[in-house]
């Protein structure tokens, strides 16, 4: 059987370690996710790896190096983990094309001369517990001992959650790896979006991973009786927020590698025939180059205040999150689109406008990201697909990646 084909029925079997339901649901360290990562071992040990839990609850598979770079590690890897009512490409098809990958560059021309390893992180949808990407984290030496303390809905803390798993919550200080032992890392995900499908092509090489930042704007006008109050003179604190979202839309449409979003807003006192008083919203920026999701916050930032006086209405704007953009590192994404060409015709390079595992491992190492095509551009709904075929042109193209290294 082809590797495309093997990649999709493994995913079909692995999508059945799931809660019931539509889709896929698995949660970290769950009876689900022990049931996959049986399948995972088994995809690792076929690939001539031995298999291990680390303290994190990260399942890794390993080949030893087999020459000058011996005591140097390759990590290619992403998580098992889904949504509720996700789709079986998100996360797990990385696990999965990774195995086949090293299985590809490796199988005939012998082992590598330095040591390849391929993680299944635990969690990077942050759906059971309010964190995320614990295994990457912990490897990179960012990881923040406070969220062991967070809990699940049933209680259940993440220290005790990880416990019960086969996973050392006391030790977890002791996986933070030597930058200088780690040569980089490879993760493959399924796009999220429209770009590859539009450019009629299986896999694209990753530029950036975007940076992100969420703003809260509040703003305070004056309520009234919604009939008794003449339109002169009101203080309609909706008003200039609507006129703030519009611009959000209309600035970002300018732009070409930005995206911004008011994606929630409250009214008060909310009610059919009362004047707005205070309006909140939210809005979130994203884009891979950082100097331009300033500028562009600056100049809403300014938009904002000139509007919000226009109507009266005092202005608050408050930064509530913020991660920096993350470039993929310059030469390997030379060697990923040389691949991409050399296997496809032609290389397409976009940015993640998601965060992914390779986010958190940017702070140990240099860090490359190959995105596979995905049906209608949708993903996190049970509908979300990448095709045997698109899979089996990612694992060739990662095989002549890690070969080239
Ligand atoms: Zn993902």
């Amino acid at each position: 059987m082809d590797a495309g084909l093997i990649a999709s029925k493994r995913l079909e079997e692995i999508a059945k370690c799931s809660l019931p339901g539509d889709g896929v649901t698995r949660l970290p360290f769950t009876d689900e996710h022990k049931q996959a990562n049986t399948h995972i071992a088994g995809w690792m040990k076929q690939a001539g790896m031995t298999v291990r839990l680390d303290a994190a609850g990260t399942l890794i598979g390993r080949i030893e190096g087999q020459g000058a770079r011996a005591s140097r590690t390759f990590i290619l890897g992403s998580h098992q983990d889904s949504v509720r009512n996700g789709g079986m490409f998100d996360g797990i098809m990385g696990v999965a094309l990774a195995c086949q990958a090293v299985e590809q560059a490796f199988a005939e021309k012998g082992e590598p001369d330095f040591a390849v390893e391929v993680h299944a992180y635990a969690d990077e949808e942050g759906v059971r517990f309010p964190t995320a990407l614990l295994g990457p984290r912990s490897l990179a030496g960012s990881f923040d001992a406070h969220v062991l303390k967070m809990r699940d809905t049933e209680n259940v803390s993440l220290e005790d959650a990880l416990e019960g798993f086969g996973g050392k919550p006391e030790t977890i200080h002791s996986l933070k790896r030597n930058p200088d032992d780690v040569l980089g890392y490879l993760e493959m995900h399924i796009e999220q979006g429209p770009v590859l499908e539009q450019e009629n092509l299986a896999v694209g090489t990753v530029t950036a991973i975007c940076g992100i930042e969420r703003n809260t704007i509040t703003i305070h006008g004056k309520t009234g009786h919604a009939g008794t109050v003449p339109m002169q003179g009101r203080r309609d604190a909706l008003v200039p927020a609507a006129r703030i979202v519009a611009e959000t839309q209309d600035q970002a449409r300018k732009l070409e590698n930005l995206r911004a979003t008011c994606g929630t807003l409250s009214i008060l006192p909310g009610a059919v025939n009362q004047i707005p008083e205070t309006v909140s919203f939210s809005l979130e920026i994203r884009s891979p180059d950082d100097a331009a999701r300033d500028s562009f916050r600056s100049h809403m930032v300014d938009y904002a205040h000139r509007v919000g006086e226009e109507q009266g209405c005092r202005l608050t704007i408050e930064k509530t999150y913020e991660q920096p953009a993350q470039d993929c590192d310059p030469h390997y994404r030379r060697f990923l689109e040389d691949a991409c060409s050399m296997t496809q015709g032609r290389s397409v390079s976009l940015p993640s406008g998601a965060t992914h595992d390779a986010s958190a491992m940017a702070e140990l190492c240099p860090i490359a990201m190959l995105f596979v095509r995905c049906r209608g551009g949708v993903s996190h709904v049970p509908e979300e697909f990448a095709s045997s075929e698109d899979m089996e042109q990612a694992i060739a193209i990662a095989a002549r990646f890690l070969r080239a290294l």
